[in-house]
């Protein structure tokens, strides 16, 4: 072997241990590279597999909207319309409508106000055009094993001056100033003018276990039926416990008003006394 030949043997093995350390070197740093990937990945997966739960939850809520809107799924349709009231259908609330007059403490009945009544026995009149509606209601009570009856129904002018004046005295024999006796009669006994018995179509129902109009009625078997079911007939609970404050007269559980069927309905499901249904 020569000189030359030895000095290349050199040079190469010189090379192959660089190329050898190069590559341990190469190894070393992967390894570490990985050990410390190595490190958190406890984390990284957690954030990324919230990352996904988030993304899911959000595609599976953005799909369930765009469910929603595409194709509201039949048990879900009355939900949508109590969230979002509907706009008010001028057809359905023409506040013109003989079965939509509004007698309350802001609206008196106009003087000429006249109406057709017809008596439906026990001294009682109502609007002839509410009797069928109302007696298929009182039958349909007695055959759910109830006992009620009607205890008042249309007034006269008249009548409700005298009901109205009694209760202003009792307010004044309280002590009562007479301005504040007025105040406080009106919310019990409507000014006359105001008041709903006036129109025919309202009629006061008292259970035959409770013999009293106060607020008990509300737990007698017959008023639980009557809210539960009036609006089928066309009647609503004219004055609800919590809409003092919009229909200007105290909870009566026993005051039941005819609105017509479709108005009476719309409200039931809606959940809104007859002022909140004619604004719509
Ligand atoms: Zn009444």
């Amino acid at each position: 072997m020569d000189r030359k030949n030895i000095n290349r043997n050199n040079y190469n093995s010189n090379l192959l241990k660089i190329l050898i350390a190069l590559t341990v070197v190469i190894c070393v740093v992967l390894v570490a590279v990985a050990v410390m990937l190595s490190d958190k990945p406890d984390k990284a997966e957690e954030n990324s597999d919230k990352e996904i739960t988030e993304k899911a939850d959000e595609e599976k809520k953005s799909e369930n909207d765009n469910a929603t809107e595409e194709q509201p799924p039949q048990e879900d349709a009355e939900v949508i319309i109590e969230e979002k009231p509907e706009e008010p259908d001028e057809a359905s609330v023409d506040t013109s409508a003989w079965n939509l007059v509004l007698a309350n403490p802001w609206n008196k009945l106009p003087e000429d106000f006249t109406v057709e009544l017809s008596d439906i026995g026990g001294g009682h009149m109502v609007d002839s055009r509410i009797v069928d509606d109302l007696n298929q209601m009182m039958s349909d009570l007695a055959r759910a094993g109830h006992s009620a009856f009607i205890c008042s129904s249309f007034r006269t002018n008249t009548k409700q001056t005298t009901l109205y004046n009694n209760e202003v005295n009792e307010y004044l024999a309280m002590g009562y100033s007479e301005e504040e006796a007025a105040v406080e009669a009106g919310k019990w006994v409507a000014v006359p003018g105001t008041s709903e018995h006036q129109t025919g179509l309202a009629v006061d129902i008292m259970s035959n276990y409770y013999l009293k109009l106060d607020k008990g009625q509300e737990d007698t078997e017959e008023q639980k039926w009557l809210m539960e079911n009036s609006w089928k007939y066309g009647f609503v609970l004219r004055y609800p416990n919590d809409k003092s404050h919009i229909t200007g007269i105290y909870y009566e559980p026993w005051h039941y008003r005819y609105v017509g069927k479709d108005a009476a309905k719309e409200m039931f499901e809606r959940d809104v006394c007859f002022e909140e249904y004619l604004l719509g």
